[in-house]
């Protein structure tokens, strides 16, 4: 019997330190996945985390790894898929996006709009995803509600619309105003955030005299969003022209059940998809799933590869034969498995918006498809400009042929981009990053995983172009300018600066030079 209970499938993002993996726990917590926060996401102190799988993770209290946690909520399955928590990772985020159907923004209310908050805002624009924005830390002193409107309007073009208002400043959080139904929605503090915070919902005539001087701010403000028509529009908000906005603490769990009934009341649900052909598969449609994540090393002792599959179309069930979109050939999905962190569940069945992870999936690439029936292709997931290239070779060359099964590896997860030309030869590649962590995470997985280490050099290059064949033949020669393959195929022109990018543009306008969307810190 497929599992027909409606789905909210989104990402949690945001500028690193805004509060994403305080509020996956809160939500994991409200969700009663688990008893105490703490469990999913620790930090510092707290205990470690289900998702932090690797050593240099933990050391670094970063989150690397996507995954996705399932939880039922009002008859809802909602999907949160993880992303990683690093800047340097956001090509990974970006991967993360092309798999879900609405985002939840973070801001920190002290720090407002911040460089990864614009880019990743962009990016949603880019996909067509509709953004729930969550102002958080709001127990904190901050920015004032109505200049974060105000910044969010000029700098992100979205049309703010908040459907709670802050009783109390930032740093004096009392409660919100409900702007739906005008209701005082008070808080009530408990110890560290550790469990479910009460909230107390109450008519205006029932606001305690020590709480109405805030809530008479809370309801001039709403009034002014009111008289300027900031108000929530359901079809303006999944065009991509306003955002929701809601006012919450993560940390005292401030907030989070109405962001869950926000996810249920506003989010789409798993629509239909077009294919690269223009067809169309309905969710109701035969089996389809597209992979937007590979991933290996999760397990140390079996050396377990992932590939994270979204499913667009049909039900999925364990054991069933899919084809490989790229091969034409068949595929045995005997192993799937739910994720979150280092937590596997196998999973027997699956519907659109879900994520699968298949166990041992060597042929799955990311951007393939899987289907039944007939054929479909999904558009692939867009990769992003690198802006850090370094040479890579085997430190001891007696180990070559792990070093070449471990940068294809790396390759085909997408940990970096690995790029090659005659003149290089196989021996040393050019690793590519859109930020420098993941070189770190190259040489980390390099020697502890695929047993041969590694020898870094950097090039001066910081620039990318697209280009083809024909470029590749007439910017032979040209100085501080090189081209590479990657190994889909395709070619990268390497500048030092992207002012000699244009330069040499200017001076071959013959050659292809075309940009790639920026992704990087
Ligand atoms: P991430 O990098 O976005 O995952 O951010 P974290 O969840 O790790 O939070 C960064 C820091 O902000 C941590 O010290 C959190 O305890 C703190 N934090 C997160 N949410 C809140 C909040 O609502 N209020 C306050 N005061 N601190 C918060």
């Amino acid at each position: 019997m497929p599992d027909t209970r409606p789905r909210r499938t989104f990402a949690v993002i945001s500028h690193p330190d805004a509060g994403k993996s305080t509020l996956t726990e809160a939500l994991a917590l409200h969700a009663r996945v688990i008893t105490e926060a703490g469990a999913v996401h620790g930090k510092g102190d707290r205990r470690a985390t289900v998702s932090d799988w690797m050593a240099m993770e933990k050391a670094r209290g970063i989150s690397i790894t996507s995954a996705a946690l399932q939880f039922v909520y009002d008859g809802h399955v909602i999907n949160l898929v993880d992303t990683p928590g690093h800047s340097d990772f956001s090509e990974d985020t970006y991967r993360v996006l092309s798999a879900v159907d609405s985002a939840v923004m973070l801001v920190d209310a002290g720090k407002g709009l911040e460089p990864q908050t614009l880019k990743l805002f962009r990016v949603c624009a880019l996909r067509g995803i509709p953004v729930i924005t969550v102002i958080n830390k709001w127990d904190r002193p901050g920015l004032s509600p109505l200049g974060l409107m105000d910044d969010i309007e000029k700098q992100i073009k979205l049309r703010p619309t908040p459907l709670t208002w802050p009783v109390g400043e930032a740093g004096d959080f009392r409660g919100v105003l409900d702007r739906r139904t005008g209701e005082f929605i008070k808080y009530t503090r408990t110890a560290g955030g550790a469990t479910r915070a009460p909230e107390v919902r109450m008519d205006a005539d029932d606001v305690e005299e020590a709480d109405r001087l805030p809530w008479s701010e809370a309801v001039d403000g709403h009034e002014l969003l009111q008289l300027d028509d900031y108000d929530h529009d359901q079809e303006r908000f999944l065009a991509g022209e306003t955002t929701p906005v809601m006012f919450a603490s993560a940390l005292q769990n401030f907030g989070v059940a109405q962001l869950l009934d926000l996810l249920l009341d506003l989010a789409p649900s798993p629509s239909p998809t077009e294919g690269i052909d223009g067809s169309i598969r309905k969710v109701e449609d035969d089996f389809s799933a597209f992979v937007f994540k590979v991933q290996s090393g999760m397990n140390s002792a079996h050396r377990d590869r992932l590939a994270y599959a979204r499913v667009v179309s049909g039900s999925f069930e364990r054991g069933m034969v899919v084809t490989h979109g790229t091969t034409g050939r068949p595929f045995a999905t005997k192993f799937a498995q739910a994720m979150f962190g280092r937590e596997a569940t196998s999973v027997e069945t699956a519907e659109p918006g879900d994520i699968i992870g298949l166990v041992n999936a060597g042929s799955l690439r990311v951007g393939d498809t899987m289907y039944v029936g007939d054929p479909i292709a999904y558009p692939p997931v867009p990769s992003f400009a690198p802006e850090h290239f370094k040479t890579c070779s085997a430190a001891d060359i007696s180990k070559f042929k792990q070093f070449r099964k471990g940068i294809e590896q790396l390759d085909q997860e997408g940990v970096v981009q690995v790029l090659r030309s005659d003149l290089r030869g196989d021996q040393s590649p050019v690793l590519a990053a859109v930020g420098p962590l993941q070189f770190e995470v190259v040489e980390d997985r390099m020697k502890n995983e695929f047993n041969s280490p590694i020898r870094l050099s950097s090039l001066p290059y910081s620039a990318a172009r697209l280009t083809d064949a024909a470029g590749a033949d007439e910017l032979r020669g040209v100085r501080n300018t090189e081209v590479l393959q990657r190994s889909d195929g395709t070619y990268l022109a390497l500048f030092v600066d992207k002012w000699t990018a244009g330069y040499v543009g200017r001076e071959h306008p013959g050659v292809m030079l075309e940009e790639l969307p920026a992704g990087g810190s």
